[in-house]
């Protein structure tokens, strides 16, 4: 019997495990972030029909630049913002891999600071880059001395910063991004995932794009838009930065269907982000509800709340399960991630920690 060992895989591969999110049949699935209200019956009519239209054109590559996808994301985005600062891939995991593929690569290194989202390390092992951990703090907050520290040691080719962050809700201030945008010698990418789901006056790294040509900004579909199954994310920056990415990604990487699919979504965008209201507000009812149990929560501007502390955390993702509630065991020792779900879900979350912690 072959196993992995007994391939002749790349060694900086070797021992490494793939990203695994348990895709767990449950009654309430609170695990991945995802936006739980299900798009409209009349908005999947809408999107038929528009898959009808591209099907009777699927003999011919799509638009290999999606040029207009591009110009609708740029709309959504606002800040002046233009179709050729603009860029979209399958996810924004992919574009973060079109980043590191054409900013990093063997000899380069990325920094990130950690806890956050696991699949910054992954991706940058995967493209041969070194990954150096930087710290966060008790808060989860970032002190700007001690990332500008990091950066002049380590001298990274990119920088993440994740805002509001995964696992741990934290958004950052601007004034933070601009003193790691000043520090870094490469580029700077913020991952900003969660961004429709900060609260109120939390201001976006898109504000910072004219002064920085290094910065990229990077948002998704598959949040806040409820279009996780699309498989869309995108980029801002500068048009230079889109040239490279030209340079390493394939050709017609984004289907006909799923150009045209997350046209609908977008324009559609006022029902699908209807929504977000509802789930900050449920999101700030369970934090006040984790506190007042006597249980830590970390302040959130995103879709999810990183609770605990349990030092047996394993027990307590088991026991919640075992009442058909899949929450995640990711993030420092001890705490857990719940994903802000419909107010049914929430209920069922609290009843089962009710029996619980
Ligand atoms: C969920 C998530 C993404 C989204 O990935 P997609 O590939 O767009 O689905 C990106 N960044 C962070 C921090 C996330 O948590």
């Amino acid at each position: 019997m072959t196993s992995l060992d007994d391939l002749p895989i790349r060694d900086d591969l070797r021992g490494l495990s793939p990203y695994g999110a348990p895709q767990i049949d449950v009654p309430v699935r609170l695990n991945t972030n995802e936006n739980p209200y299900a798009p409209s019956p009349e908005l999947a009519d809408d999107l038929a029909r528009e898959m009808h239209r591209e099907a009777l054109g699927l003999n011919r590559y799509p638009d290999r630049d999606a040029l207009a996808l591009r110009a609708d994301l740029a709309a959504y985005l606002g800040h002046g913002l233009s179709a050729e600062r603009v860029w979209a891939a399958n996810g924004s995991n992919e574009v973060i891999q079109q980043i590191l593929q054409a900013f990093g690569g063997p000899g380069r290194s990325a920094l990130g600071f950690e806890p956050s989202y696991s699949m910054h390390p992954i991706l940058t092992r995967g493209t041969a880059t070194e990954w150096i951990s930087g710290a966060r703090e008790d808060d989860f907050g970032i002190d700007p001395g001690k990332a500008v520290a990091a950066i002049e040691e380590h001298r990274p080719d990119v920088v993440f910063l994740t805002s509001p962050n995964n696992p741990t809700g934290t958004a950052l201030p601007p004034a933070l991004i601009e003193r790691v945008v000043a520090a870094a010698p490469g580029m700077v990418v913020v991952d900003e995932a969660y961004f429709e789901f900060a609260r109120a006056g939390t201001p976006s790294a898109l504000t910072l794009l004219p002064a920085h040509p290094r910065l990229i900004v990077t948002r998704t579909m598959s949040k806040a838009f409820a279009m996780a199954g699309t498989r869309v994310g995108y980029l801002a920056a500068h048009p230079a930065v889109i040239e490279a990415l030209l340079l390493v990604r394939l050709p017609y990487h984004l289907s006909s269907l799923t150009q045209a699919a997350a046209r609908v979504a977008i324009a559609h965008r006022s029902e699908l982000l209807a929504t977000v209201d509802e789930l900050r507000a449920e999101r700030d009812a369970t934090v006040e509800w984790l506190r007042a149990r006597g249980l830590r929560a970390a302040d959130s501007d995103a879709n999810f709340v990183l609770f605990g502390r349990f030092p047996d955390r394993r027990a307590v993702w088991e026991a919640l399960l075992a009442r058909g509630v899949l929450v995640r065991e990711v993030g420092p020792p001890e705490w857990l991630r719940v994903s802000i779900g419909t107010s049914e879900e929430m209920a069922a979350f609290r009843a089962a920690m009710e029996g619980v912690a």
